[in-house]
């Protein structure tokens, strides 16, 4: 099985970049690639292009880890950094000492997140800081209210929230959880609202998110309302798979959460500043949310930075419960680090002066309509998403509960045909997943098309082949 993997990964690339058996111990990667196959090496970007160290290009439908909104070479955040590294490259922001270009994101933050009023903002440097720090506030606000016992959190199977030990067990993919020893005890995982693979025969998108309503119900009662804290979720599922909601399912979730006084963290990691067509996933599914996580766009991916923007209920009790509980003993060196700040402050100024979802807008059209023009190809299942996010899942018969066997590889072939096309798509399995720049234009997203177009009729081809042996 592997080495089929194997052997299609490795025909995507040069056959020797001296490159083979690196030093690395890289993130997400099996042992055995780093020793057996070349790393593909990117060395710089232009747009929605990113090159090799061969000087192959490829569109870089995934934005980087769907991060650089705004494409390879903007000049104006190089500029940004640039100025913030000759005046002040680095200060803290611990013991109430701090920097201009944080006190200014901060600002920018609350007045751009509309969907409702919050309180303040906490700066990490990364999604999985701000998923972590979510459930320290959580506890820390409950715990500040006298209610020590309210700390379980409820996160749904197949969402990503990050991959340190705390948002890894948020997180509901058990490639994360296994050898790991987590998930810690203290998150429970409830349905995946995943339409297409879950619903029951006859059942409509509504009643699906009335059955998974009822069942998060169902589990808070079983659990015990008063141990539950908080329960946290991504508009539209990401690493997952790209899943969005169901119809109705945000607004019934959030009559139940409200219900049993739990808290509702909207994880905006992938979400948030245009991705949707909405500048927020908040606005897009009327999410109310008390606490919410950012990262990723936020600096167009140019600078590590992440931040949690928390609802003035729980910044307020922060406030007033210092004096009991002494200082909110939690940050990180990095914590509003001013050059990342700086770089985020013209980031949010480039998104507004563009009008930035008003861009995806004119251009998601064209690439949902294009790539869900393939749903009728035999090895398809579902071709899903909204904006500039889609997924694409592979099975056989059109059906949910025919996966390929895992040792075709098929995910793994239709990746390697893309990149040999000069397309980087990432692949999980059998489902592909793409969230290209804000910035595409119509002629790149044609191009995107085109690239996977060819790439499935292979795919289609060697799925035959397959069959045939
Ligand atoms: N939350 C979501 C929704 C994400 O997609 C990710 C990363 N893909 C994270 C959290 C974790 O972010 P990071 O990798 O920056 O820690």
């Amino acid at each position: 099985f592997l080495s089929r993997l194997h052997s299609t990964q490795a025909s995507a690339q040069k056959e020797d970049s001296g490159f083979k058996g690196h030093d690395m111990l890289a993130p997400f990667t099996a042992g055995w690639q780093t020793t057996d196959v070349n790393p593909l090496i990117i060395e710089r970007s232009e747009g929605s292009y990113v090159y090799d160290i061969d000087g192959r290009k490829y569109l870089d439908s995934l934005a980087g880890l769907w991060c650089t909104s705004l494409g390879g070479n903007e000049s104006r955040l190089v500029a940004a950094a640039m100025k913030q590294l000759n005046t002040l490259p680095f200060y803290h922001s611990f013991w109430n000492r701090t920097t201009r270009p944080s006190l200014d994101l901060a600002k920018d933050l609350l007045e751009m997140f509309t969907a409702r009023k919050m309180g303040k903002v906490f700066f990490v440097n990364s999604g999985s800081e701000a998923n972590d720090t979510q459930v320290k506030l959580v506890w820390y606000y409950n715990n500040a209210l006298g209610r020590p016992d309210k700390k379980k959190f409820i996160a749904r199977s197949k969402s990503y929230h990050g991959s340190t030990l705390i948002s890894a067990s948020l997180t509901g993919l058990p490639a994360l959880h296994q050898k790991f020893d987590i998930p810690a005890p203290f998150v429970l995982h409830t349905d995946c609202p995943h339409y297409w693979r879950f619903h029951l025969p006859g059942e409509t998108e509504e009643e699906f998110s009335t059955r998974l309503a009822k069942n998060l119900e169902d589990l808070i009662i079983k659990e015990g309302p008063e141990t539950i804290a908080a329960f946290i979720a991504e508009p539209v599922m990401g690493a997952g798979g790209v899943i969005p909601p169901p119809a109705t399912y945000f607004e019934k979730i959030q009559a139940v959460v409200k219900k049993y006084d739990i808290l509702f963290i909207a994880d905006e990691v992938i979400c948030a500043f245009g991705r949707l067509g909405t500048m927020f996933g908040c606005d897009k599914y009327n999410i109310k949310p008390d606490l919410v996580s950012l990262a990723k766009a936020l600096s167009s991916g140019y600078m590590p930075i992440g931040a949690v923007i928390v609802s003035p209920e729980i910044s307020d009790v922060i406030h007033s419960q210092s004096n009991k509980l002494g200082s909110f003993s939690h940050g990180f060196t990095y914590s509003g680090h001013p050059v990342a700040c700086a770089v985020a402050i013209e980031t949010l100024k480039i998104y507004k002066e563009r009008n930035i979802v008003e861009k995806v807008n004119s251009i998601s059209s064209r690439f949902q309509d294009g790539l869900k023009a393939f749903s009728d190809s035999p090895i398809v299942g579902e071709i899903r998403g909204t904006g500039l996010i889609l997924g694409t899942e592979f099975v056989d018969n059109k059906s949910p509960n025919d996966p390929f066997p895992p040792e075709w590889g098929v995910g793994a072939y239709f990746g390697a045909e893309c990149q040999k096309n000069g397309m980087l798509v990432r692949v999980s399995g059998d489902t592909i997943m793409m969230s290209p720049p804000f910035i595409i234009s119509p002629q790149e997203v044609d191009e995107l098309i085109s690239i996977y177009g060819k790439a499935l009729k292979a795919t289609e081809e060697r799925v035959k082949e397959l069959k045939a042996q």
